[in-house]
This record gives structure tokens, sequence and C-alpha cells, in this order.
């Protein structure tokens, strides 16, 4: 049993930038380590994050369908219930695959792993503290992938079961009666969603006067926000928490209008808090090595995701830019290929941001804020679903596409879609948008009909052309 490997590159984190950027590193030929702190691989994302989260909305959808729509299609299925622990196994399974999967993709790629928490002890040297004692790796770069934590609540205690954070949210033991979510952001809305189909009557806090986070366009956060006040969700907006308490088995949260007054005591079996994560950097003996990190506890690098300590790199949660596994993956790849002397480019005006609520919101670039904020000229192209062939007849027309295009030029500075398959479909827009495309370019593509996508075909020929064919 060898206490001291030689490596190339050693990645500290198997999250999705770490995990990617160690397979990368290997295919391009450099001896490469992962460290990884936690019994399985694939961080936040795969293990509590991402994935979990995407098994029980699919599942929780389906069920809701089943109940509430299918007898509309003329499917008649009887009594329908469901089986929360089962749909918790599933979503168990869903993950150990995923992250089974991830082992066997480092044997195929001959990245070596290294089990225990990664400390940082020179430039040229990781620990490794595992159950088997310490390992010491000598290698010529370091890749920091350490991803991000829950950001707490002052003066909170998480016991997971009734007071939660996303990963308590993704494993209750039942669905409870009345719950509380503190942030309507991503996590709020999606796992919101998830007990509010499930039969949960759930109420969500945020601080702000809209939902969905930072870089949603207005207008789709109002339609969003409708469309889940339909469903039954409920929204106190400019309200601020400023306790949750135990009393018994009931949870007390005082919330008060976040300009101040008007306070009130809800109370809950569970409440959830969602109001962001921050970067996760403990134990990795920056200090030893001289890196400082910025204000808001992120490794500060350059476009080449250098940190000031040459030979080491971060990138994924736990550096600047959006928390997004697909973020995270893209950086990992350009940083290896940059440490073999590749060109590095990373465009974070072309990065996909997809809410997985029904319907999907998914978007790229800018909104008509930003656009207004920056005193940009910009033409509008707006299509809705509801005279969207395939989606009116799936019976799924709510929501629309809007392309924003620059006034002089035509090109596509921004496309926010509210329907079905906007996850997907903004995937398109990216493309486009990460080629420079002008909303011309789009609208004469021939695209398959029936789909949904030629809703956002039509949405680029309003933008350029003025009018669409079809609304
Ligand atoms: P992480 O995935 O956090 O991985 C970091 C890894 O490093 C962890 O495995 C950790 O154990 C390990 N580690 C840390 N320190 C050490 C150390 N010193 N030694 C050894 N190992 C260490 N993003 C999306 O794009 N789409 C989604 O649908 C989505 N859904 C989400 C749902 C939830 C509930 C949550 C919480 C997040 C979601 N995210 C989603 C965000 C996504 O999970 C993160 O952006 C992504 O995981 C970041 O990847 P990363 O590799 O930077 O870090
Ligand atoms: P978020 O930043 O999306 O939302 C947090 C919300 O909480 C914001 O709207 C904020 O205004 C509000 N808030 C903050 N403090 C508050 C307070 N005291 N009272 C009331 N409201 C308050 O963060 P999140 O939902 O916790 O998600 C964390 C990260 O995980 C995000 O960066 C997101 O990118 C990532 N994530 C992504 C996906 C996805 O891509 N589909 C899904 C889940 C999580």
């Amino acid at each position: 049993y060898a206490t001291t490997h030689d490596a190339d590159i050693v990645v500290i984190g198997s999250g999705p930038g770490g995990y990617v950027a160690a397979i990368k590193a290997a295919q391009l030929g450099m001896k490469t380590i992962s460290v990884e702190k936690d019994p399985t691989l694939g961080g936040t994302c795969l293990n509590v994050g991402c994935i979990p989260s995407k098994a029980l909305l699919h599942n929780s959808h389906l069920y809701h369908m089943a109940k509430h729509d299918f007898k509309n299609r003329g499917i008649e299925v009887g009594n329908i219930s469901y089986n929360f622990e089962t749909m918790m196994k599933y979503k168990v399974n869903a993950v150990k695959a995923l992250t089974g999967g991830i082992a066997m993709l480092f044997q195929k790629n001959k990245v070596q792993l290294v089990r225990g928490v990664g400390t940082i002890v020179a430039p040229n040297k990781v620990e490794v503290k595992g159950e088997k004692g310490v390992e010491t790796i000598n290698t010529k770069n370091i890749l920091i992938a350490t991803g991000s934590e829950v950001t707490p609540f002052p003066g909170v205690t998480f016991d997971e079961q009734q007071i939660i954070t996303s990963t308590g949210a993704l494993s209750l033991s039942s669905v409870p009666k009345k719950m509380l979510v503190i942030g309507a952001g991503v996590i709020g809305l999606e796992l919101g969603s998830v007990y509010q189909r499930l039969g949960a009557d759930v109420t969500a806090i945020e601080f702000l006067e809209s939902i969905g986070g930072v870089g949603i366009d207005g207008e789709v956060s109002k339609t969003l926000q409708k469309i889940l006040a339909k469903e039954g969700m409920k929204f106190k907006l400019g309200t601020k928490v400023t306790s949750v308490r135990k009393e018994g088995n009931v949870v007390k949260v005082d919330v008060e209008a976040a300009k101040g007054g008007n306070k009130e005591t809800l109370e809950c079996d569970v409440v959830l808090i969602s109001i962001g994560r921050r970067p996760y950097t403990r134990d990795l003996g920056l200090e030893k090595v001289g890196i400082a990190l910025d204000d808001r506890g992120r490794v500060p690098v350059n476009n080449k995701f250098q940190t000031t300590v040459p030979g080491i790199y971060a990138i994924g949660d736990c550096i600047h830019g959006p928390m997004l596994a697909h973020k995270a993956e893209d950086e990992g790849i350009v940083c290896v290929e940059g440490i073999k002397g590749m060109p590095v480019h990373f465009n974070y005006d072309a990065i996909p941001s997809v809410i997985y609520t029904t319907p999907e919101v998914g978007w790229v670039g800018k909104s008509e804020e930003d656009l207004k904020k920056e005193g940009r000229p910009y033409k509008v192209g707006k299509f809705p679903f509801l005279a969207n062939s395939r989606a009116k007849t799936n019976g799924e027309p709510e929501g629309f596409v809007k392309v924003l295009a620059d006034k002089a030029t035509d090109v596509i500075l921004g496309t926010h879609i509210i329907g079905p398959g906007g996850g997907e479909l903004i995937n398109e827009a990216v493309l486009a948008q990460e080629y420079g495309a002008a909303a011309e370019d789009i609208a004469r593509v021939c695209h398959a009909h029936p789909t949904c996508a030629e809703a956002l075909r039509e949405a680029n020929l309003a933008a350029y052309f003025g009018k669409p064919i079809n609304f």
C-alpha cells in the first residue's frame, strides 16, 4: 500500500467540475489523481443536488398528471395514490447508478482515486487524510474543485427533519402537511413544487418582490409565479424572516415586511431554508500556500483559472460566476486544456439557466431588465406556446418564448423560455448565441413540425421581421 504518489495533476473534489476535469486531464495524457472526501463520487450535483432533485421532480410531476390531468385526456386509471418510500428509493437508485458510473469512467480513463480530505501543504504537494491514514501526493499541478455548501441562516440549527436544507428536503421520511420555504430561488421553487404536487400546503417566503433568483427575466418570473399559484403554491414576497424556532412539534417562523413593519408569525411542520450557497474551502490549507479568499469566500482566479500561486488552479462553485453544474464542467475542461498549452476560452454570456418546475423555465444571456439598465437598444420577439401546434395538441399551452435582439444588428442578446421542455429547448438558443447568431439566422433554419422548438423559431422571426406566421 503506497502512501506516496506522483502525479501531473491532482484534482481536489469529484463534483461535476472536478470529475470532468480529471477525465479530460487523463485523456490529454496527464497522470491524474482525483481526491474525494465523501464515500461516493459526483459531489453536490449527483449526490444531493441536480440528480436527486430531478428524480423527485419528474416522478411527482407524473403523479400530479395522473391524479389531476389524465381524466381530461381520456385515461382512466381509478384511484391514484403514491408510495413515498418507493419514490425515494427510485431517487436513491438514480443517484447510485450515476455516482457508480463515474467510478467506472475513472477506471476506463485511468484516473486514480485517493479517498480522504485533501489539504494543500505546499504548491506541489497535497496530503490526503483518509481512513487508511495520510497519503502524500507530489504533483506538478493542483486543481481546486471543492464546490459549495448551504448558506446557514443566522441563529438557526438544521435538524434536517423539520428545519431543513435542500439535502434534508431530498430525504424526508414523509410529506409534510404544511411547509414553509424561505427563499423563492431555484431550490425553493423546485423542491417546493415537489412537495406541493404531493399534497403539502407550501408557502414560499421571499425577500425580493419577485421569484426565481438572479438573472431571470421579470416577465418570465411573473408568469411562473402565476402558474405555480394556480397549482396551489402560495407566495409571500417582499418579506424577510427574522427568526425560526421549534416549539414542541411545530416550527414557528417570524416574518416581517422587507421594508419594515407588518410582523407575523407563521407555523409549519417543516421549513426549508434555501437562501443560497457559499463556496466550500474548509481544510484546504489555502492560507498555508498564500491564497487569500475574496470578500464572498471564493478562490480568486484569472481568466485561465490560475490562482495567485503558479501551478494551482480553481474552478466551479468555489470560484466566481453562477453555481451551476454545467458551468463547473466546462471550466474544468478548458482549465486542463490550458495547462496543456491549449487556448482557454469561456463565454460567461452563454451559460444557460434552467428551473425544472412545470412548466420549465430556461434562459440564456440578457434579460429585458439587464438591457434597460445598460441602455442598450433592443427589439423583442415573442411567441406564445398557445399558438404552437404541438404544445396546444399536447395540452401544454402555457408560457412563451421571448427573444431579445440588438436593435441595429439583429444579433441575439438573450432568450427566455417558459413552457413545455423549456430546459431542453434553451440549448438551441445557447448554441445560436455562442455562435453570435442573429434572430434572422434561427428564423431561417428549418425546424421539424410539429415541435415546441417551432415556438423558438417563430419568436426569432417576430424579433427580426416584426411578425410571426402563426400568431
Ligand atoms: P461540488 O459538486 O460541490 O463538488 C465538490 C466536491 O469536492 C464534493 O464531492 C466534496 O466532497 C469535495 N471536497 C470538498 N473539499 C474537499 C477536500 N478538501 N478534499 C477532498 N474532497 C473535497 N446545478 C445545475 O446546473 N442544475 C441543476 O439542476 C442543479 N440542481 C441543484 C439542486 C440542488 C438541491 C443543489 C443543492 C444544487 C443544484 N445545482 C444544480 C448546483 C450544482 O450542484 C453545483 O453547481 C455543482 O455541483 C458544482 O460543482 P463543483 O464540482 O464545483 O462542486
Ligand atoms: P438562489 O440564489 O437561487 O435563491 C435564494 C433566494 O433566497 C433569493 O431569491 C433570495 O432573494 C432569497 N433570500 C435570501 N435571503 C433571504 C431571507 N433571509 N429571507 C427570504 N428570502 C431570502 O439560491 P438557492 O435556491 O438556495 O440555490 C443555491 C444555488 O444552487 C444557486 O446558485 C443555484 O444556481 C443552484 N441550483 C441550481 C439549480 C438549477 O440549475 N436548476 C437548482 C437548484 C440549485
